[in-house]
């Protein structure tokens, strides 16, 4: 069996945003040479998520409406975790509903994707580097 290992790095320059990342996945596993297996793509941070819908402006509208709501930014003083001087409890909200990791089958050298399936990276802190882990096993 065979395993590759990839770190992408994001510096998104706002707050939030969601960014189709399917093409970096697909380059790393053809990087990999693997045609049968699995591939697990994760956030490594605990402020933002991986996850899989599809790549319609007005649903990411949404998904930003619709978070907001559950977990606004503000009042910053509103949560205890910015007790500790940080200001991104949201965001560590908002990542926890939109998910951590996502994993694709690996079929034919292809993702193995459902129809309209697409891999997002989202952000709820931005503005400085952070990193989504790429691992792929197989054959
Ligand atoms: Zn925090």
């Amino acid at each position: 069996m065979k395993s590759f290992r990839k770190e992408l790095v994001f510096n998104v320059p706002s707050r939030r945003g969601f960014i189709n990342i399917t093409r970096e996945v697909e380059q790393a596993l053809h990087e990999s040479g693997i045609k049968e297996g699995l591939a697990l793509v994760n956030s490594m941070h605990i402020t933002s998520s991986v996850f899989i819908n599809d790549d319609e402006g007005g649903l990411h509208h949404d998904y930003e409406k619709w978070l907001e709501k559950l977990a606004p930014h503000e009042p910053v003083r509103e949560y205890r975790h910015n007790d500790t001087g940080e200001d991104n409890a949201d965001a560590h909200m908002k990542r926890q509903v939109m998910g951590r990791e996502v994993v694709v089958a690996v079929t034919n050298g292809q993702l193995d994707f459902g129809t309209w399936e697409q891999i997002f990276y989202g952000e709820f802190d931005g503005r400085r580097r952070k990193r989504v882990l790429v691992k792929i096993m197989g054959e």
